[in-house]
């Protein structure tokens, strides 16, 4: 029987928990340990009745690597899950290191003061991993995850020589707020609001955060603007297909989403430089995200679809290639099955799903890695049973901008 604790009771944490409930063969015993230990048993109590099933909870501040340590020694789990927010990586993974167990986490770390988005302090944490006999799967969410995945999938059997790469990830829901980001507003906002990058001809090129759009039919959600972003799969995909001469990642905004945005930054509350207020520091951005809606709450009103896939263009047995692969996700439909908005049902998933092969040995040697270090077909697979199913289309030519 195996043993998976989960750390982080927010929108990520509470669609993992579910699914793994859903799946008793490959997840016996489940603790989900959080800060507040009232969101483990609010979820705890959705999983008894939805799926009859009993899962185990506990008050974790997993910036404090002793107690980590401690709840680990007594729970002895097989696997370590972190949906925490990027801030805890490190502090997990010492924790893990100490205790000698599995890790998977769906963000990269991310230090409070700086926005990075970049792998190297987890990397850097390979070797000692491989000494200890364990494995860290870094990034196991959709976007970070599922586009490794698929990246990987279409260089495995539709484009051997990949030349570019896009991941385009659209939100065509609605949620009926002014202003609401769909997963944590900080991480969410950190990320909007710095500067876009891309790969291009072995280099890294950067533009002003928001400067480039276009616009693309979405398969079942339709025209929506895409911006051009920076987002930390990229730098994972460069560095494990070396080839790819160009490398971008776009992501829809609605106008009203932007013109918030714009004011909220005009005027400093998106601000990750403390402030003080009334004698004491406090941070403008994690003040806006107390608020600003709780994501979790946004799943009961929230319509409409999710599509979120890559074109790559290249060569295939010498003739010129373009694909697209991509999943469609329907927000009534996740809220349905397991009390969530698309957002968070699209990283739980797949964090489920690298759980379970790393549980079951599928995917399991000592090291960090990255999801596209692996063979792409078994997660594939898990993707289409568990809820997230995948198309893929030949497009007639390369995406023309
Ligand atoms: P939420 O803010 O909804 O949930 C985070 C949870 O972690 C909260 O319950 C929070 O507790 C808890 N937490 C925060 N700090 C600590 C701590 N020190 N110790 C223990 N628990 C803590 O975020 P999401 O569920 O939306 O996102 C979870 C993770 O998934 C994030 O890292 C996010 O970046 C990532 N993500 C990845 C995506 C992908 O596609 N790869 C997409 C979306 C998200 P409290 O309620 O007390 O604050």
């Amino acid at each position: 029987m195996t043993k998976t604790l989960v750390i982080g009771a927010g929108g990520v944490g509470s669609v993992a928990v579910h699914k793994m409930a859903m799946c008793p063969k490959v997840f016996g015993d489940v603790l989900l340990a959080s800060r507040h230990i009232g969101k483990c048993n609010d979820i705890a109590q959705s999983v008894t009745k939805r799926f009859g099933a009993k899962i185990e909870t506990a008050e974790l501040d997993a910036d404090d690597t002793p107690k980590t340590i401690d709840l680990i020694g007594r729970f002895k789990p097989d696997l370590v899950v972190n949906l925490a927010l990027p801030y805890q990586d490190l502090a997990i993974m010492d924790s893990c290191l100490a205790t000698g167990v599995d890790y998977l986490d769906t963000a990269n770390y991310e230090p409070r003061d700086e926005a990075k988005f970049e792998y190297h302090w987890q990397w850097a944490y390979h070797d000692r991993f491989v000494k200890r006999g364990i494995m860290a799967l870094l990034g196991s969410g959709f976007d970070p995850g599922v586009t490794n995945v698929f990246t990987a999938y279409i260089a495995k059997h539709y484009v051997e020589e990949m030349r570019t790469l896009d991941i385009l990830d659209c939100n065509g829901g609605d949620h009926g707020q002014h202003f609401a980001t769909n997963f944590n507003p900080e991480i969410n906002i950190r990320e909007v609001t710095a500067p876009a990058r891309h790969w291009e001809a072995g280099d890294w090129v950067e533009t002003p955060a928001l400067s480039h759009h276009q616009t693309f039919d979405f398969p079942s959600v339709g025209a929506r603007n895409m911006y051009l972003m920076y987002h930390e799969e990229l730098e994972s995909l460069i560095r494990h297909f070396p080839a790819l001469e160009r490398a971008r990642f776009w992501m829809t905004f609605g106008d009203a989403y932007l013109t918030h945005l714009d004011v909220l930054q005009n005027i400093g509350m998106t601000s990750i430089e403390p402030v003080m207020y009334e004698g004491r520091e406090i941070i403008p951005l994690q003040f806006l995200k107390a608020v600003l809606p709780d994501p979790g709450d946004l799943a009961k009103t929230t319509t409409g679809r999710t599509c979120i896939g890559n074109i790559v263009s290249g060569k295939h047995a010498g003739q010129p290639r373009t694909v697209y692969l991509y999943n469609v996700c329907d927000h009534e439909a996740c809220f349905a099955e397991v009390g969530s908005q698309a957002v968070s049902y699209t990283t739980g998933v797949p964090a489920m799903i690298g759980a379970t092969l790393m549980l079951n040995g599928t995917w399991h040697k000592p090291g960090v890695f990255n999801l596209e270090q692996f063979d792409p077909d078994p997660f594939m697979e898990l993707m289409n049973k568990h809820g997230l199913p995948w198309q893929v289309t030949e497009l007639s030519e390369p995406l023309d901008f």
